[in-house]
Formats: structure tokens, sequence, C-alpha cells
């Protein structure tokens, strides 16, 4: 692979990781336990929207369960990605970016174009 080639998936990679990062931020935290985690935020509880109505208290909240919920699982998709790209980033540093992880085979360019974080061949992906 030529230097420029891989320059432009480096770019490319880095600014996905960016982008990453902000959405992340948006709905989650990092875990300062783990390394590289995130913990999806709870919806703020906004207090002018609580009436004295149970049943309407009983409907906010599940609303919001309902919300943390999906953000758990966008936040869970978001990291997920996260790794991949940090660990392509990480290969083009050790300068073995671009190396099937199933057979050791190169990674087609056009492949690494389209998703330069993949991790394997077209016909070792799962
Ligand atoms: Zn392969």
């Amino acid at each position: 692979m030529n230097q420029n080639t891989l320059r432009e998936l480096k770019n490319s990679l880095e600014k996905e990781k960016d982008m990453l990062i902000s959405e992340l931020k948006t709905i989650a935290a990092r875990d300062p336990k783990v390394k590289g985690d995130w913990d999806v935020k709870h919806s703020e509880w906004e207090e002018n929207e609580i009436t004295s109505d149970e049943e309407l208290e009983a409907g906010v909240s599940a609303n919001e369960a309902d919300e943390d919920m999906k953000n758990k699982a966008l936040s869970d998709d978001l990291e997920l990605r996260l790794r991949d790209v940090n660990s392509a980033l990480d290969k083009i540093e050790k300068g073995n970016y671009g190396i099937c992880e199933t057979c050791g085979g190169e990674i087609p360019e056009e492949r690494l174009k389209a998703d330069p974080a993949a991790k394997t061949d077209i016909e070792h992906a799962k």
C-alpha cells in the first residue's frame, strides 16, 4: 500500500474516531474504572416536567427507562466501532495495517477505502 493511501485511510479513521467520541459524549460518560469503557448517562430528571399526578409520573419514568435502554444500545454500537477504529489506528502505528486477521493476507485497498477499520478481507468477513 502506498504512503498516500495509508495517510488517507489514517485521516478518515481519525475523523471517525473524533466523531464517535463526540457522539458517545452526548449519551455516555467514560467509565473511570474501566479503561475505554463508556457508561450511559441517565436521563436528567426535568423537574419542571414533574406533575403531582402519579399516573403521569409513572409514564415519565417509563419513557426515561426506555430512553436509557436505547442509549445503552447506541452507546454499545459506538463503543464497538470505536474499538475497531482504535485498533486499526494502532495497526497503522505498528506497521501491520491492512492484514486480514484470519488468514494474514492483504486486505484489498478497495475494501479498506470502504471501511478503513476492516479487520479481514472480504472472504473472511463475518
Ligand atoms: Zn482472510
